[in-house]
Protein backbone atom coordinates (compact mmCIF):
# COMPACT_ATOMS: atom_id res chain seq x y z
CA UNK A 1 0.00 0.00 0.00
CA UNK A 2 1.34 3.06 -1.18
CA UNK A 3 0.65 5.27 1.77
CA UNK A 4 1.97 8.34 4.23
CA UNK A 5 0.70 7.88 7.58
CA UNK A 6 2.36 10.62 10.01
CA UNK A 7 2.12 9.61 14.11
CA UNK A 8 2.87 12.33 15.60
CA UNK A 9 1.92 13.23 20.05
CA UNK A 10 3.79 13.46 22.94
CA UNK A 11 6.47 11.62 24.77
CA UNK A 12 5.15 8.31 26.19
CA UNK A 13 2.03 7.73 23.95
CA UNK A 14 2.74 5.08 22.07
CA UNK A 15 3.84 6.52 19.05
CA UNK A 16 6.71 3.86 18.00
CA UNK A 17 5.47 0.90 19.45
CA UNK A 18 2.21 1.64 17.26
CA UNK A 19 3.75 3.34 14.08
CA UNK A 20 5.80 0.02 14.29
CA UNK A 21 3.89 -2.50 14.31
CA UNK A 22 1.07 -0.59 11.91
CA UNK A 23 3.98 -0.19 9.28
CA UNK A 24 4.38 -4.40 9.48
CA UNK A 25 0.36 -4.72 8.69
CA UNK A 26 0.57 -2.56 6.13
CA UNK A 27 4.06 -3.79 4.93
CA UNK A 28 5.46 0.02 4.43
CA UNK A 29 8.60 1.53 5.87
CA UNK A 30 8.79 2.66 9.18
CA UNK A 31 10.51 6.29 10.35
CA UNK A 32 11.33 6.52 13.67
CA UNK A 33 11.97 10.67 13.07
CA UNK A 34 12.91 10.59 16.85
CA UNK A 35 16.18 8.68 16.46
CA UNK A 36 16.87 11.38 14.61
CA UNK A 37 17.11 13.95 17.13
CA UNK A 38 18.51 11.32 19.63
CA UNK A 39 20.99 10.80 17.29
CA UNK A 40 22.05 13.98 17.27
CA UNK A 41 22.16 14.40 20.58
CA UNK A 42 23.96 11.80 21.13
CA UNK A 43 27.21 12.55 18.88
CA UNK A 44 27.18 16.14 20.02
CA UNK A 45 27.52 14.98 24.12
CA UNK A 46 30.23 11.76 22.55
CA UNK A 47 32.11 14.92 20.98
CA UNK A 48 31.71 17.83 23.69
CA UNK A 49 30.15 19.74 21.78
CA UNK A 50 28.12 22.62 23.73
CA UNK A 51 24.18 22.18 23.09
CA UNK A 52 23.89 26.18 23.88
CA UNK A 53 25.81 26.32 20.25
CA UNK A 54 23.06 26.19 17.80
CA UNK A 55 25.28 26.93 15.04
CA UNK A 56 27.65 24.25 15.95
CA UNK A 57 24.78 21.71 15.88
CA UNK A 58 23.57 22.82 13.01
CA UNK A 59 26.88 21.70 11.48
CA UNK A 60 26.76 18.69 13.21
CA UNK A 61 23.51 17.74 11.70
CA UNK A 62 24.62 18.07 8.59
CA UNK A 63 27.12 15.53 9.10
CA UNK A 64 25.00 13.22 10.89
CA UNK A 65 24.75 10.02 8.12
CA UNK A 66 22.10 8.46 9.82
CA UNK A 67 20.73 4.72 8.39
CA UNK A 68 17.43 2.65 10.09
CA UNK A 69 18.04 -1.18 9.77
CA UNK A 70 15.00 -3.00 9.24
CA UNK A 71 15.23 -5.62 12.32
CA UNK A 72 12.75 -8.31 13.45
CA UNK A 73 11.74 -7.07 16.68
CA UNK A 74 12.75 -3.18 16.65
CA UNK A 75 14.38 -0.91 13.57
CA UNK A 76 17.75 -0.45 14.39
CA UNK A 77 19.54 2.75 14.27
CA UNK A 78 23.41 3.12 12.81
CA UNK A 79 25.15 6.39 12.48
CA UNK A 80 28.72 6.79 10.98
CA UNK A 81 28.84 2.37 10.83
CA UNK A 82 27.94 2.44 14.42
CA UNK A 83 24.95 0.84 16.09
CA UNK A 84 23.56 3.87 18.46
CA UNK A 85 19.79 1.75 18.67
CA UNK A 86 20.53 0.86 22.60
CA UNK A 87 22.45 4.49 23.67
CA UNK A 88 19.85 6.71 22.25
CA UNK A 89 17.54 5.91 24.66
CA UNK A 90 19.47 6.32 27.64
CA UNK A 91 18.03 8.77 30.09
CA UNK A 92 21.11 11.39 29.87
CA UNK A 93 19.84 11.76 25.94
CA UNK A 94 15.64 11.86 26.92
CA UNK A 95 16.87 14.95 29.15
CA UNK A 96 19.09 17.02 26.98
CA UNK A 97 17.16 15.97 23.11
CA UNK A 98 14.20 18.65 23.45
CA UNK A 99 16.90 21.82 23.92
CA UNK A 100 19.12 20.35 21.03
CA UNK A 101 15.49 19.82 18.76
CA UNK A 102 14.41 23.05 19.93
CA UNK A 103 16.91 25.20 17.74
CA UNK A 104 15.34 26.52 14.32
CA UNK A 105 18.69 25.58 11.98
CA UNK A 106 19.17 22.10 13.13
CA UNK A 107 15.53 21.13 12.29
CA UNK A 108 15.89 23.31 9.10
CA UNK A 109 18.95 20.73 8.62
CA UNK A 110 17.19 17.85 9.67
CA UNK A 111 14.70 18.34 7.19
CA UNK A 112 15.50 17.47 4.43
CA UNK A 113 16.68 13.91 5.72
CA UNK A 114 13.30 13.42 6.77
CA UNK A 115 11.41 14.27 3.74
CA UNK A 116 14.14 11.92 1.77
CA UNK A 117 13.00 9.12 4.06
CA UNK A 118 9.24 10.18 3.96
CA UNK A 119 9.31 9.78 0.08
CA UNK A 120 10.72 6.60 0.00
CA UNK A 121 9.45 4.28 -2.24
CA UNK A 122 6.12 2.13 -1.73
CA UNK A 123 4.65 4.20 1.82
CA UNK A 124 6.07 5.13 5.11
CA UNK A 125 4.70 5.16 8.43
CA UNK A 126 7.02 8.23 10.31
CA UNK A 127 6.29 9.21 13.81
CA UNK A 128 7.75 12.13 15.53
CA UNK A 129 6.47 15.86 16.81
CA UNK A 130 5.49 17.47 13.58
CA UNK A 131 4.91 14.74 11.28
CA UNK A 132 1.57 16.05 9.98
CA UNK A 133 2.41 19.51 10.39
CA UNK A 134 5.53 20.42 8.69
CA UNK A 135 7.45 17.25 7.45
CA UNK A 136 4.50 15.27 5.30
CA UNK A 137 1.72 18.13 5.46
CA UNK A 138 0.17 16.10 2.77
CA UNK A 139 -0.05 12.71 4.45
CA UNK A 140 -2.84 10.67 3.89
CA UNK A 141 -3.47 9.82 7.31
CA UNK A 142 -2.67 11.38 10.40
CA UNK A 143 -3.09 10.48 13.96
CA UNK A 144 -2.12 12.34 17.00
CA UNK A 145 -1.91 9.89 19.78
CA UNK A 146 -2.10 11.12 23.15
CA UNK A 147 -2.35 9.81 26.97
CA UNK A 148 -3.11 11.71 30.49
CA UNK A 149 0.46 12.47 31.75
CA UNK A 150 0.36 10.09 34.81
CA UNK A 151 -0.01 6.89 31.84
CA UNK A 152 2.67 8.24 29.58
CA UNK A 153 4.89 8.29 32.39
CA UNK A 154 4.00 4.72 34.02
CA UNK A 155 4.82 3.61 30.67
CA UNK A 156 7.71 4.83 30.02
CA UNK A 157 8.86 4.17 33.28
CA UNK A 158 8.29 0.40 32.96
CA UNK A 159 10.24 0.27 29.62
CA UNK A 160 13.41 1.68 31.65
CA UNK A 161 13.34 -0.70 34.62
CA UNK A 162 12.45 -3.33 32.09
CA UNK A 163 16.15 -1.97 30.52
CA UNK A 164 18.04 -2.17 33.54
CA UNK A 165 17.53 1.68 34.49
CA UNK A 166 17.30 2.46 38.26
CA UNK A 167 14.80 5.55 38.42
CA UNK A 168 11.57 6.51 40.52
CA UNK A 169 7.94 6.83 38.74
CA UNK A 170 8.15 10.94 39.85
CA UNK A 171 11.54 11.73 38.46
CA UNK A 172 10.09 9.81 35.17
CA UNK A 173 7.06 12.06 35.29
CA UNK A 174 8.75 14.90 35.56
CA UNK A 175 10.79 14.33 32.93
CA UNK A 176 8.44 13.81 30.30
CA UNK A 177 6.23 16.91 31.72
CA UNK A 178 9.71 18.82 31.06
CA UNK A 179 10.14 17.68 27.60
CA UNK A 180 6.67 18.20 26.35
CA UNK A 181 7.02 21.96 27.75
CA UNK A 182 9.88 22.27 25.66
CA UNK A 183 8.11 20.51 22.62
CA UNK A 184 4.89 22.69 22.99
CA UNK A 185 6.30 26.36 23.42
CA UNK A 186 9.37 26.14 21.07
CA UNK A 187 8.92 28.68 17.91
CA UNK A 188 9.63 26.25 14.99
CA UNK A 189 7.34 23.27 14.11
CA UNK A 190 5.82 22.89 17.66
CA UNK A 191 4.17 19.92 19.13
CA UNK A 192 0.23 19.90 18.29
CA UNK A 193 -1.68 17.92 16.06
CA UNK A 194 -2.72 19.21 12.22
CA UNK A 195 -5.64 20.37 11.93
CA UNK A 196 -6.89 17.91 9.61
CA UNK A 197 -5.20 15.03 12.42
CA UNK A 198 -7.06 12.42 13.90
CA UNK A 199 -6.74 12.84 17.67
CA UNK A 200 -6.49 9.97 19.88
CA UNK A 201 -6.21 9.12 23.75
CA UNK A 202 -5.01 6.54 24.60
CA UNK A 203 -5.43 5.97 28.01
CA UNK A 204 -8.23 3.25 28.58
CA UNK A 205 -6.91 1.22 24.73
CA UNK A 206 -4.50 -1.48 24.63
CA UNK A 207 -1.48 -1.38 21.87
CA UNK A 208 -3.57 -3.65 19.31
CA UNK A 209 -6.64 -1.62 19.61
CA UNK A 210 -5.07 1.47 18.86
CA UNK A 211 -2.93 -0.43 16.01
CA UNK A 212 -6.39 -1.63 14.79
CA UNK A 213 -7.84 1.82 14.83
CA UNK A 214 -4.97 3.35 12.90
CA UNK A 215 -4.90 0.22 10.15
CA UNK A 216 -9.11 0.76 9.89
CA UNK A 217 -8.42 4.36 8.99
CA UNK A 218 -5.67 3.54 6.72
CA UNK A 219 -7.73 0.97 4.94
CA UNK A 220 -10.13 3.87 4.64
CA UNK A 221 -8.61 6.23 3.15
CA UNK A 222 -6.53 4.17 0.33
CA UNK A 223 -10.20 2.47 -0.85
CA UNK A 224 -11.20 6.14 -0.62
CA UNK A 225 -7.91 7.08 -3.07
CA UNK A 226 -8.43 3.97 -5.13
CA UNK A 227 -12.20 5.08 -6.08
CA UNK A 228 -11.39 8.44 -6.72
O1 LIG B 1 10.02 10.39 19.86
P1 LIG B 1 11.14 10.60 20.86
O2 LIG B 1 10.65 10.67 22.27
O3 LIG B 1 12.26 9.66 20.68
O4 LIG B 1 11.70 12.06 20.48
C1 LIG B 1 12.74 12.65 21.20
C2 LIG B 1 12.69 14.16 21.05
O5 LIG B 1 13.03 14.52 19.71
C3 LIG B 1 11.35 14.83 21.31
O6 LIG B 1 11.11 15.08 22.68
C4 LIG B 1 11.50 16.12 20.52
O7 LIG B 1 12.22 17.09 21.27
C5 LIG B 1 12.35 15.71 19.33
N1 LIG B 1 11.55 15.45 18.13
C6 LIG B 1 11.13 16.52 17.40
N2 LIG B 1 10.48 16.34 16.22
C7 LIG B 1 10.22 15.11 15.77
C8 LIG B 1 10.62 13.98 16.53
C9 LIG B 1 11.27 14.18 17.73
O8 LIG B 1 11.34 17.66 17.80
N3 LIG B 1 9.60 14.95 14.60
Amino acid sequence: MAIQVAIDGPAGAGKSTVARSVARQLQVAYVDTGAIYRSLTWEALRRGVSLDSERTLGDLAVELKIEFIPNDEQQKVWVRGEDLTEAIRMPVISANVAKVAAYPLVRERLLAIQRTLAEGAGGVVMDGRDIGTRIMPHADVKVFLTASAGVRAKRRYDELVEQGHALELPQVLEELEDRDRTDQSRQVAPLRPAADAVVLDTSPLSVEEVCAMVVALCEIRSRNKEGR
